[in-house]
């Protein structure tokens, strides 16, 4: 048999498919070694994916719909040429229409464009079972595309902001930030935002901006440290580009199938980055991998948990802009409190900063 490699789509399998080896014999369709009770006439040829061309064959069986799509150039050339009639006709009439896609839809696709073509492969294909789309999306980027949407995002969230890099603060945030993300894969720039707000935001790719006014609200080095080491989690832990790509996905699928594609798409999405919800879940996970970066850094979990606790106290009519993205919920405190004692409560060094000297040098 002449088998070839395939992603292959069935009820009950991953989403984003599985990876198959499929071949034609005796007038009939096999996958993994097992003949496909269907008739090659009741097989459908159709173009799928970013450019519409990549090459589906799919049918329906009981249990629903079935497809698989060869994985490369090679497997497809391997699928049109050992494909028996009546499939082989419909596969001519289909590459010949690939490649005239191909060729008028290679003008003009940017950086977002390649970025964005494997989770529009995912939207395009798997519209018929939609779900956790952006999840396995966000997961299939590569860390080098991750780092190009992170850096438009970035660029496109901060537009405006008074950033620096410099300055006794912003050298403090850098090396708590450090220690912090010790081994991590991604190269962090940690940056100061002149704004009175007290708020901190992360960007997909390694950016993590604080403003002067959580700097200001802080009390200890060990607050700051526990704010980072949470938001640092909804990077290490891809939050951010979910969310990102998941935004994305609906209003990019339409347009993009208008063949409109523009990094102004992004826009929307990314100025309100710094405004970003994430559900309770994702919130808990960076919690107690937050915490867990923090006890190994070897430093005291307790600044999490008291400046959540202030912010929430705080009598005021407008609660700080964290508050909003990071409910200090009674339920989220204790289940805080909870995790620190299952971690072991670790021993700390205290952080080396005078935090009254650092705020005062950031004025
Ligand atoms: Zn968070």
């Amino acid at each position: 048999m002449n088998e070839f490699d395939i992603l292959y789509f069935a009820p009950g399998l991953p989403s984003h498919g599985e990876k198959a080896r499929a071949a034609f014999a005796d007038g009939a369709l096999f996958v993994n070694g097992r003949r496909v009770e269907v008739a090659l006439s009741d097989i459908g040829v159709t173009l799928g994916g970013f450019n519409h061309d990549q090459l589906f064959l799919f049918w329906h069986q009981e249990e629903g719909r079935y497809a698989i799509s060869p994985t490369d150039a090679n497997a497809q050339s391997q699928l049109i040429d050992t494909a028996p009639a009546p499939l082989s006709g419909l596969l001519q009439v289909a590459r010949k229409d690939a490649s005239s896609k191909q060729r008028r839809s290679r003008v003009g696709l940017g950086v977002l464009g390649l970025v964005l073509l494997l989770p529009l492969l995912a939207i395009g294909v798997l519209m018929w079972k939609s779900h956790d789309i952006a999840g396995w999306a966000a997961g299939y980027i590569s860390l080098e595309h991750e780092q190009q949407l992170g850096a438009l995002a970035f660029e496109q969230a901060t537009a405006g902001m008074k950033l620096r890099e410099g300055g006794v603060d912003a050298a403090a945030i850098r090396e708590i930030g450090a220690r912090l993300t010790k081994g991590s894969k991604y190269a962090y720039r940690w940056y100061v935002a002149e704004d009175p707000a007290v708020n901190a935001f992360a960007v997909p790719g390694g950016y993590v901006v604080v403003n002067t006014g959580l700097i200001q609200a802080a009390d200890s080095a060990e607050e700051v440290a526990g704010v980072l080491a949470h938001e640092v989690q909804h990077i290490e832990r891809r939050h951010t580009l979910k969310n990102i790509v998941h935004s994305l996905g609906l209003r990019a699928a339409l347009s993009l199938a208008l063949g409109d594609i523009g990094s102004g798409m992004l826009g929307d999405v990314a100025t309100r980055l710094s405004e970003l919800k994430f559900g309770r879940e994702l919130e808990s996970e960076s919690d107690r991998l937050g915490l867990l970066a923090l006890k190994q850094a070897g430093i005291a979990p307790q600044g999490m948990v008291s400046f959540f606790d202030k912010l929430r106290k705080q009598e005021s009519a407008a609660p700080p802009a964290l508050l909003s993205t990071h409910p200090a919920s009674e339920e989220r405190m204790q289940a805080l409190q909870a995790m620190i004692a299952e971690l072991g409560n670790w021993s700390s060094q205290p952080l080396p900063y005078d935090w009254n000297v650092v705020k005062a040098a950031g004025k």
